[in-house]
């Protein structure tokens, strides 16, 4: 989608620090991460977020979250323990709209969020 950040980063136009890619799903390090490891999983077409979930498109969003332990992985945090965090509005937080898991680990993470 014309304008859209993550649209652009997928796409190659805003650069970005990829830590995996497909032909539908990019991950990349978030720009001002909240942990010691802050990576955001996205689709690469422009779902804007979890309330435009379709049959349609659901497969997408389930390759997403298949990515989501080859990363843990990969970034050596399986072990550890980590949180995938999805804000949904912005009420939520969500400032991006174009759907994005994130993947935070590091430091100890408490709960309830806040
Ligand atoms: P939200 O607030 O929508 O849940 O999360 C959006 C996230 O995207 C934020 O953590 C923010 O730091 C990150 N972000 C926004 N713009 C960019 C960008 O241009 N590049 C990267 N790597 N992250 C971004
Ligand atoms: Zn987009």
């Amino acid at each position: 989608m014309e304008g859209c950040i993550f649209c652009k980063i997928a796409r190659g136009e805003v650069p970005a620090q990829p830590v995996y890619e497909d032909s539908q799903v990019l991950a990349f390090r978030d720009v001002n991460p909240a942990a010691p490891v802050h990576v955001l999983i996205i689709p690469k077409e422009h779902i804007p977020g979890v309330l435009s979930i379709t049959e349609e498109n659901v497969g997408i969003v389930a390759r997403m979250w298949e990515v989501i332990p080859k990363l843990a992985g990969e970034l050596s945090v399986a072990e550890l323990g980590f949180r995938v965090v999805v804000n949904s509005g912005e009420g939520a937080g969500q400032s991006v709209p174009h759907l994005h898991f994130h993947l935070l680990a590091g430091r100890p993470l408490t709960w309830p969020p806040g």
